[in-house]
C-alpha cells in the first residue's frame, strides 16, 4: 500500500492549487455574492485539461486516472465550491457515461468536445416527483413509426442546465418495465422544443446555475439513445456511483477550506491576552477538524482508486460522500464558531463555507439514500 500520489498526480494538483489559489480564491466572494457564473474560470479548467481529467487523450481528455480528479477537485472546492460542482458535473455525470456507454460516433461526436471543455454539459435525471426514488420518472419518451423519439417532460434542480451545451436525459419509455424502462439520451440544449428555466435562488453554490428544464415534443433520432434502449436507469446508477466520488472530493475541499480559514483566523484573533489558538477549547476545535477533514480524505481517495483499479467501488463512494459531506458541514459549522461574530457576516468567508457545505448532504443521493446504498450492499455481503 502506497499513501505518496505519482508524480502525474503530484502535478495535476500542483496545477489546481496554483489555479485555485492566484485565479479562483481571488473570485470566490464575488461569484456567491452576485450569483455569477463563472465563464471565465470553466474557460481556463478547459485549457488546464481539467473538464475531462479521466477521459482518454484519444477523446479529447486529459488522460489521467480518478485519483488525480479527486485531487483536481479538492483544490478547486478548497477555494470556491461551485467552480468545483461545474467541473465534477462534466467529468463525473456527462463525460464519464458517454464514455462508457457511448457509441464511438457518439464518442466522437459528443465526447471529444465535452472532454476537452469546448462544450458543457449536464445531467438531467431529477424530476418534480422523482428524486431520491429516481425510477419514479415521468418524463416520457415515445418511439414513433418513422424510428424517430419524442420525449415529454420536466426536470428539476440540474446543474449546469442553464449554461449547458449537452445534456445526459432520462426518460421513461415503458412505465410497466418500472426502471427497466428508463432510457438515457444525449439531448444538444439548442434542440427545439427545449426550454430552460429560470436559474435557482439557492442557499450556497450560487455561482452554479441550476434549473428546471422543460421538454417539450422535442425529437431526437435513435443516433442519441445512449446505451441501450430501458438500459438508462443503469446508465444513471452507475453514473452516480462515480459522482459521489466528486462530490465527497467537493466536500472534502469545502472541510479544509473551513479548517484553513479557522486556523489562520485562530492564530491571530486574540483574547484574554492570548491568541485564541492557544485556547485549549479551541485547539480542540481544530484537532478534531483536521482529523476528520484527513479521514474524509483517505476514504475519497480510496474510493477513487477502486475506480481506477476496475475493482467494485459502489458502497465506497457512498461510504466516502456520506462522511465527507458530513465532515465539510462539521468544519464548517466549527470555523463559524471560532470567528466568532466574524463567523456570522459576509466580509468572512466561512459563512459561505456553511452556505455551500449543506448541498453535498442533498445532491447526488441524500445522505439517507448514501445509508440505503451502503446497508444494501452490506445485505449482499459486499
Ligand atoms: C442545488 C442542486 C443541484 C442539483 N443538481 C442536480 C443535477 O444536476 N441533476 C439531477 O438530476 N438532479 C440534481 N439535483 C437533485 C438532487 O439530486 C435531489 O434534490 C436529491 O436527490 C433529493 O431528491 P428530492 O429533492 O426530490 O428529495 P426527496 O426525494 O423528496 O427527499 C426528501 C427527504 O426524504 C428523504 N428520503 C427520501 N426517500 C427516503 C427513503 N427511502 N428513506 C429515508 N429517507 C428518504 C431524503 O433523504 C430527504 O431527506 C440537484 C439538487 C439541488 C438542490
Amino acid at each position: 500500500m502506497k499513501f505518496t500520489p505519482t508524480e502525474d498526480q503530484q502535478a495535476v494538483q500542483a496545477t489546481a492549487r496554483d489555479f485555485a489559489t492566484h485565479e479562483v480564491l481571488p473570485k470566490a466572494a464575488e461569484i456567491d455574492r452576485e450569483h455569477r457564473h463563472p465563464a471565465e474560470l470553466v474557460k481556463r479548467m478547459a485549457e488546464l485539461g481539467f473538464l475531462g481529467i479521466a477521459v482518454p487523450e484519444q477523446y479529447g481528455g486529459s488522460g489521467l486516472d480518478h485519483v488525480s480528479y479527486v485531487l483536481a477537485m479538492e483544490e478547486i472546492s478548497r477555494a470556491c465550491a461551485s467552480t468545483g460542482v461545474i467541473m465534477s458535473v462534466n467529468n463525473s455525470l456527462v463525460c464519464d457515461p458517454i464514455y462508457r456507454f457511448g457509441t464511438e460516433q457518439q464518442k466522437q461526436e459528443w465526447l471529444t468536445p465535452l472532454a476537452s471543455g469546448k462544450l458543457l454539459g449536464c445531467f438531467a435525471l431529477s424530476e418534480p416527483e422523482a428524486g431520491s426514488d429516481a425510477a419514479a420518472q415521468k418524463t416520457v419518451a415515445e418511439k414513433q413509426a418513422d424510428g424517430t423519439w419524442v420525449i415529454n417532460g420536466t426536470k428539476n434542480w440540474i446543474t449546469n442546465g442553464p449554461v449547458a451545451d449537452v445534456c445526459v436525459l432520462f426518460t421513461m419509455n415503458d412505465k410497466a418495465a418500472g426502471h427497466r424502462g428508463i432510457t438515457a439520451f444525449i439531448l444538444p440544449m439548442k434542440t427545439p422544443g427545449v426550454r430552460v428555466g429560470p436559474p435557482d435562488d439557492k442557499l450556497g453554490i450560487r455561482g452554479s446555475k441550476s434549473s428546471q428544464i422543460f421538454l417539450d415534443d422535442v425529437r431526437l433520432s435513435q443516433g442519441h439513445v445512449l446505451g441501450e434502449v430501458g438500459g438508462g436507469f443503469k446508465v444513471a446508477m452507475s453514473t452516480l456511483d462515480g459522482g459521489r466520488i466528486g462530490i465527497a472530493a467537493q466536500a472534502v475541499g469545502i472541510a479544509r477550506a473551513a479548517l484553513e480559514d479557522a486556523l489562520a483566523y485562530a492564530q491571530q484573533r486574540r483574547t484574554f491576552g492570548k491568541p485564541i489558538a492557544q485556547h485549549q477549547a479551541i485547539q480542540f476545535k481544530l484537532a478534531d477538524m483536521a482529523t476528520e477533514v484527513d479521514a474524509a480524505r483517505l476514504l475519497t481517495l480510496r474510493a477513487a482508486w477502486l475506480k481506477d483499479q476496475k475493482l467494485p467501488y459502489g458502497k465506497e463512494a457512498s461510504m466516502a460522500k456520506l462522511y465527507a459531506s458530513d465532515v465539510a458541514n462539521k468544519a464548517a459549522r466549527e470555523a463559524i464558531q471560532i470567528f466568532g461574530g466574524n463567523g456570522y457576516v459576509t466580509e468572512f468567508p466561512v459563512e459561505r463555507h456553511f452556505r455551500d457545505a449543506k448541498i453535498t448532504e442533498i445532491y447526488e443521493g441524500t445522505s439517507e439514500i448514501q445509508r440505503l446504498v451502503i446497508a444494501g450492499h452490506l445485505a449482499k455481503g459486499g
